[in-house]
């Protein structure tokens, strides 16, 4: 069972530095600046606290593989896009795809209650910096991509 939410100045504290950032970042960037503002927090603090604001669905918990767990501010429905090389999240505009609901509701016996969709690529940087030619992680034949 749930225990009440309460919201603490420390939590306020963090949730506010939490939505001016829209870098996705993980609990130690996060600590690094709420300690600007209280100096005597502590990293497993700010960590417990994303997890709760999390839970309480005041902010995202994002899980994206290969990356250390990242946090959202906004907890609208949106995608992310994530780059390969270095890890950089952004978020995707546009509105999410209902009818992907549906069709996975129809396929299922599940009752869906919403879906997390994540793009994978190379950033503007990383496609500027690479010297050689950016490799996908994952080898697929060149007939698949083109038949796309
Ligand atoms: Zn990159
Ligand atoms: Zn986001």
């Amino acid at each position: 069972m749930k225990k009440k939410f309460r919201m603490t100045r420390q939590r306020r504290i963090i949730l506010e530095e939490l939505r001016n950032l829209h870098s996705h970042p993980t609990a130690d960037e996060v600590y690094d600046i709420v300690r600007k503002r209280m100096p005597r927090i502590s990293l497993g603090t700010v960590y417990r606290n994303l997890e709760i604001l999390s839970q309480w669905g005041l902010a995202q918990k994002l899980d994206l593989a290969g990356n250390r767990r990242r946090f959202d501010g906004s907890t609208d429905d949106h995608y992310h896009v994530r780059c390969v090389r270095c890890g950089e999240i952004e978020d995707v505009a546009g509105e999410p795809l209902q009818n992907l609901e549906e069709s996975v509701r129809s396929s299922t016996e599940f009752e869906i209650i919403g879906h997390r969709l994540n793009f994978l690529g190379f950033c503007p940087k990383c496609r500027h910096e690479a010297e050689e030619p950016l490799v996908p992680p994952i080898r697929e034949e060149p007939q698949s991509i083109d038949e796309k």
